[in-house]
């Protein structure tokens, strides 16, 4: 009698170990939908591996990260969707800010993101990193004449400058994190300095600016790193070149793509999950690498094309900072004549 007890003793704990110990054990839903401001095709590999691996059928949406939070918003308890995945820390602040977002506390996520790309609240996370950084022509502009985003406001780079409109998210975490910074005051300085430098119109994307500094309409503009990226893989000879801003002081302005479960979420455990493994070393690089950005997860290193364009020191103020100044980033850039 007490052998056969512990003989299902024994057979309990063996086939809850073996439970543990498989790879693709379920994890409590058999599907999971994704709303997504980060494009499909950056997504939908990530999405098919996840499934291959677990059994967890993802649906998903793509839309405009404004389109997704107001939908978030108007289906309240009754939306479907578990994870919102967008970019940019200013949106991502946003939808915290809206109560679309709950907290999460997972210790493999505080393990696998620094700490400045994701919420000091737990309801986002960086899951990808891109630089804001400086691009110059090769032609005309030596490196050494660059030092930081601050110093593109002095009088030698006048009727030199080009900027990408300031409607534009990227930018105002840009200003936004210089004002977390320098304050409001100097920060308005520097972009009346930038706006007096200006030798065009502000663009209405990245890589417009960039084809403007080949054309020769300016020298040097600021531009996230994947689109210069883009723009050597369809042109490798471009004579233009990255430059590392600030790094004697607060250093690279980067941002991140990432996610946060939804405050409605049906299936909330499967939900984080996916998030921890989108933070995996597995997932980073396919995360990251398909749109030529950094993984987070240091553990991870950068694709060698992304990796070809050097080191550098990145600023690690919280970027919570981006969606908490961005208001005020906005009218400051209104004040000073930024478009
Ligand atoms: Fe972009």
């Amino acid at each position: 009698m007490l052998h056969s007890k512990k003989t299902i003793q024994i057979l309990v704990f063996g086939a809850l170990t073996l439970l543990l110990l498989l790879p693709n054990v379920s994890i409590g839903a058999e599907e999971l939908i994704v709303y997504s401001a980060r494009k499909e095709h950056l997504i939908k590999p990530l999405f098919e591996l996840y499934t291959r691996k677990t059994g967890v059928e993802i649906k998903y949406v793509t839309d405009k990260a404004g389109s997704l939070m107001q939908r978030l918003k108007a289906e309240g308890k009754n939306t479907r969707a578990d994870l919102l995945l967008t970019v940019d820390a200013g949106n991502l602040w946003h939808a915290a800010e809206e109560d679309l977002l709950r907290p999460v506390d997972s210790a493999v996520l505080k393990k696998n993101i620094p700490s400045h790309l994701r919420d000091p609240e737990n309801r986002w996370f960086g899951l990808s990193e891109r630089a804001r950084t400086i691009v110059y022509s090769t032609a005309r502009v030596k490196p050494e004449e660059l030092s930081s985003y601050e110093a593109l406001a002095d009088s030698q780079w006048n009727d030199r400058l080009l900027l990408r409109t300031s409607k534009k998210v990227y930018n105002q975490s840009l200003v936004a994190m210089l004002i977390a910074e320098h304050g409001r005051e100097k920060t308005e300085e520097i972009i009346k300095g930038w706006v007096a430098n200006l030798s065009a119109q502000p663009f209405s994307s990245d890589s417009k600016l960039m084809e403007a500094i080949i054309a020769g309409q300016g020298d040097v503009g600021i531009v996230n790193t994947y689109y210069f990226g883009r723009l050597l893989k369809k042109n490798p000879d471009v004579k233009l070149a990255l430059f590392w801003p600030s790094q004697d002081t607060s250093g690279v302005h980067v941002n991140v793509s990432g996610g946060g479960v939804t405050k409605y979420a049906k299936n909330p455990t499967a939900a984080i999950h996916l998030l921890e493994w989108f933070s995996s070393t597995e997932a980073q690089n396919l995360f990251a690498d398909a749109n030529m950005e950094y993984p987070v997860n240091p553990q991870v290193k950068p694709a060698p094309e992304v990796a070809a364009w050097g080191e550098f020191k990145a600023n690690t103020m919280n970027l919570a900072k981006a969606g908490e100044l961005q208001a005020e980033a906005i009218m400051l850039m209104d004040r000073a004549g930024y478009r």
